[in-house]
């Protein structure tokens, strides 16, 4: 074994034992979350290195990068049973290329984009190209941050009933990026995602929104006992540096 991989497992060992606590200080149970690595930053040697540390499931930030992994990939027995999702800025000339190969799209920040992905998806299911319709997430920018991208709530609140009606897509929940460097207002942003979707669930009955993709290396705990149910790693996952407080 490699120092560094020996290091990410050392990582994830810390890694889980932290995500226990935060689970177990906010009374939930392991079944409904979700550890992603994010790989954005390394190449495919680290990501099978974080494979047999124990992860299976990666995010990618360019859709690029998310398909030239998967190829790299495939045919890797060890790469069996892993998923790639992508999670970052998602431009319309792109679409193609990640449908039915990221496992969701976790960055479905606006209604335009929403309606895109759906009527592209929907040609391929007609086609018989694609199996099912494309999972995704609302990505909801609740702090309200100029730099941050996402539906205001205001905005989603209004066009929730127009999301539901694309058949291209299935809604699987809400994701969000905290302010960075602010436990307290991370945690504000958290509990604001989770109220969010609580609203949203009153006011559509039938509608499902099992999923909050939340938290980051420096803040995966408190969005866990805020009710993450998918916390996004990169730097505590891949870089022995990081330090975790
Ligand atoms: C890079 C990235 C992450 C991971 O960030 P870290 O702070 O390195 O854990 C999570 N989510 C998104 C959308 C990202 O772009």
């Amino acid at each position: 074994m490699t120092d560094y991989q020996d290091q990410i497992r050392r990582r994830r060992e810390e890694i889980l034992s932290r995500v226990d606590a935060a689970l177990t200080r906010a009374g939930r149970s392991w079944s409904d979350v979700k550890i992603m690595a994010v790989s954005k930053t390394v190449d495919t040697g680290r990501v099978l290195d974080a494979i047999h540390a124990g992860y299976r499931l990666f995010g990618e930030n360019r859709p690029q990068e998310l398909v030239r992994k998967l190829d790299a990939l495939k045919g890797a027995p060890e790469a069996a049973d892993i998923r790639f999702d992508m999670i970052g800025n998602l431009q319309t000339n792109k679409i193609n290329a990640v449908l039915g190969r990221a496992a969701c799209i976790h960055s479905i920040s606006s209604l335009h984009l929403a309606e895109a992905v759906s009527s592209r998806a929907a040609r391929r299911l007609e086609q018989g190209e694609l199996a099912a319709p494309q999972p995704v997430l609302i990505e909801v920018n609740v702090s309200g941050e100029a730099s941050k991208s996402g539906f205001d709530p205001d905005e989603l609140r209004s066009c929730m009933g127009e999301l539901r009606e694309l058949r291209g897509i299935r809604i699987e929940g809400l994701m969000t990026m905290a302010p960075r460097g602010d436990k307290h207002r991370a945690r504000e942003t958290f509990a604001g995602l989770r109220g969010l979707r609580d609203e949203l669930l009153a006011a559509h009955p039938a509608l499902e929104l099992p999923e909050l993709s939340c938290g980051m290396s420096e803040d995966f705990e408190v969005a866990l006992e805020e009710g993450s149910t998918l916390v996004r790693l990169g730097r505590v996952v891949f870089d022995p540096s990081f330090e975790l407080e």
